[in-house]
């Protein structure tokens, strides 16, 4: 495996300042971004780009999201150690290791095979150890696990899935790219009790396709 050095560790701190003036403030997500080793999860030939504010295709024809979108949704978690948090769309697994790194219990879905592999390898080699990942369709969510703290989806979803709503704990937070063309619209939704949840809308983003289930 290739090696993480003091000059990695030397960008990720440039990346941190970097997220800290686009108004990161999270001490935890910031700290885990120092830690997790990104360039270790891309192609080697994008190594040198590894800790730039960049998004790049880990195959599949899919994409490892942006530091920034990655800060931006943990922030908004508001998770930490402990927190029960579902992630759909594992990708490469660099926000699921950088919610490992948070101490919070994470479980991811995937639904291209190939990814789902490199994810769970990838992750064990560097010891971020989530709870559970799955092979399936995260637009089912993950019933038998709910309900959870935060759920936090990392492709563009055409429309809120409603089992993710009602896999809330109250309390419990969803943050989601909304938006079936080019980009989306981060909106996050509270669950407030039962049945109310409050809905809040943040900036525009940029995500791969949250697709329907190909079984
Ligand atoms: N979390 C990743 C982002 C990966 S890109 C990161 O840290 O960079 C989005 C991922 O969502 C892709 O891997 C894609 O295959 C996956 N995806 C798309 N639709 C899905 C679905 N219905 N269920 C689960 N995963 C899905």
């Amino acid at each position: 495996m290739e090696k993480d050095t003091f000059r990695h560790q030397g960008m990720r701190n440039r990346l941190v300042s970097l997220l800290r003036e686009k108004e990161i403030h999270s001490q935890d997500v910031l700290n885990a971004i120092s830690q997790v080793p990104r360039h270790l999860f891309i192609d080697p030939a994008f190594e040198s780009h590894a800790y730039q504010n960049k998004a790049f295709p880990i195959g599949a024809a899919q994409t490892i999201s942006h530091p920034y979108t990655v800060a931006f949704q943990s922030q908004a978690l508001e998770c930490g150690q402990g927190s029960k948090v579902l992630e759909i769309g594992t990708g490469c697994g660099y926000q699921t290791a950088v919610l490992c790194e948070m101490g919070v219990q994470v479980y991811s879905i995937e639904r291209q095979q190939e990814l789902f592999k490199f994810a769970k390898k990838k992750l064990q080699q560097l010891n971020y150890l989530p709870k559970q990942l799955i092979f399936g369709d995260g637009y089912k969510g993950l019933e038998v696990e709910a309900p959870f703290d935060g759920i936090i989806v990392t492709a563009g979803a055409p429309f809120v899935p409603k089992p993710l709503l009602s896999q809330l704990r109250v309390g419990g937070k969803l943050i989601i790219p909304v938006g079936a063309g080019e980009t989306q619209i981060m909106h996050m939704y509270i669950r407030v009790d039962e049945k109310t949840f409050k809905k809040k809308t943040f900036g525009e983003f940029k995500f791969v396709p949250l697709l329907e289930d190909k079984n």
